[in-house]
């Protein structure tokens, strides 16, 4: 039995959203660490089969721990908006990309999408895909003009796919304008919600058909666990299609993750108001540094994507990243000398994370190919955590020279 309260709050729905009375009346919803679930009779298992009775079969089809969470995140991306949504949990975010794109697209059809992109998704589109006939185009889809001219020249386009703010150079596109586009050309459209997380930025408003989310970054807060989640606003072809893509796939969550997940989300709203005042007050050291040549935040009025951020986002989130003047060089020392902030990969911990992508994580990619995408040799990357800002400020004080 779900609570018949409705909470008008987004912090409350965090909080209670999702959550069943368990039937040994356990407080939290235990981890359900079992393969698979008895039937009372051989007639019971058929109905379950058919669909025909509800009821758990076995935890790659669905979990009661997992289910929370998929309730929670749904809920969050719905709240407030007249949308139905259904949401699948997965193994980890580049597992519900993965689902997405299996599941949607077929030989001869292709995606179209903007140029900075999660560099697992960038890798799914051009090294899995292809095997299967199925291309991606990239493009900048700050460009909306250009963006409808490519749709109207290729009705192959079957997928518009955005993330925004996208990762790691923080560019934003417009989801209410690139949807509009979409739907004029019967496009579904899927955006990776990550970065914003449904506190900052709910793209269920703007129509768009599914979002996917790395719940392994903000959502769960703490570096505790992979996940991933994609969440449909057709539910019919969420339970049915989506549903057995999934199932068959084999890209299903786990139980420990996820009561880790839905432990984390309830102070979601907490966390994100935190990570994004310290961010707007690291942007705005950084942007004063002599030692720093640009900063890239969405809360900066020097972004360009500044307006449509504040169209679509609730406030300015707690990515940004920034080009030390000194290179590649510069960029290594300055890791170096941390002290406080972590030095590591990944994001959306509670902890103020900083990574040199070219060093790192687009070491492999070409240094012409890097700075096309606006990854240049002295550009890091910091998740601004939620520890008293004086201590972040402090740290990149003595580390930038
Ligand atoms: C981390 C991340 C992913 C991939 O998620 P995993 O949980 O690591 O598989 C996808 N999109 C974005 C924007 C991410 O930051």
């Amino acid at each position: 039995m779900e609570k018949k309260f409705t909470p008008q709050g987004f912090g409350s729905a965090a909080v209670h959203a999702g959550h069943l009375q368990d039937p040994n009346y356990a407080h939290q919803t235990p981890i359900y660490a079992s393969s698979t679930y008895v039937f009372d009779t051989a007639e019971q298992g058929m109905r379950r089969f058919a669909g025909e009775e509800e009821g758990y079969i076995y935890s790659r089809y669905g979990n009661p721990t997992i289910a929370e969470a998929e309730r929670k995140i749904t809920a969050l991306e719905t709240f407030g908006l007249d949308v139905q949504a259904k949401g699948i949990l997965h193994a980890s975010g580049m597992a519900a990309i993965s689902t997405l794109l299996l599941s949607t697209l077929r030989a001869g059809d292709k995606i179209l999408t903007h140029y900075s992109l999660y560099s697992g998704t960038d890798n799914v589109m051009r090294t899995i895909l292809p095997h299967f006939g199925i291309e991606a185009i990239t493009m900048d889809m700050q460009d909306l003009e250009k963006v409808e001219d490519v749709i109207q020249h290729d009705r192959h386009i079957k997928l518009l796919y955005l993330e925004t703010p996208a990762n790691p150079t923080i560019q934003i596109v417009d989801i209410e304008e690139l949807t509009a586009i979409a739907k004029r050309y019967n496009l579904h459209v899927a955006c990776d919600n990550t970065f914003a997380t449904p506190y900052l930025q709910q793209p269920f408003r703007y129509g768009v058909d599914y979002i996917v989310h790395s719940t392994t970054k903000f959502l769960n807060g703490h570096g505790t666990a992979i996940g991933g989640i994609l969440i449909g606003s057709d539910v019919e072809r969420m339970k049915d299609h989506i549903t057995k893509s999934h199932r068959i796939l084999g890209g299903n969550g786990n139980p420990f993750d996820a009561f880790l997940l839905t432990q984390g989300i309830k102070t979601l709203e907490l966390r994100m108001e935190r990570h994004c005042s310290n961010a707007v007050k690291v942007a705005d050291y950084l942007e004063k540094h002599p030692a720093v040549a640009k900063v890239n935040y969405e809360g900066l009025v020097s972004h360009p994507g500044y307006e449509v951020a504040k169209k679509q986002m609730r406030k300015p989130g707690a990515m940004l990243s920034f080009e030390l003047k000194g290179g590649m060089e510069a960029g290594v020392d300055c890791m170096n000398r941390l002290q406080f902030c972590t030095r590591t990969v990944s994001l959306g911990t509670v902890d103020t994370l900083l990574c040199h992508p070219p060093s790192m994580t687009h070491f492999s990619v070409p240094k012409e190919q890097r700075e096309r995408y606006g990854i240049t040799d002295g550009l890091i990357r910091m998740n601004v955590g939620i520890e008293n800002v004086e201590d972040i400020l402090a740290d990149l004080e003595q580390a930038i020279r």
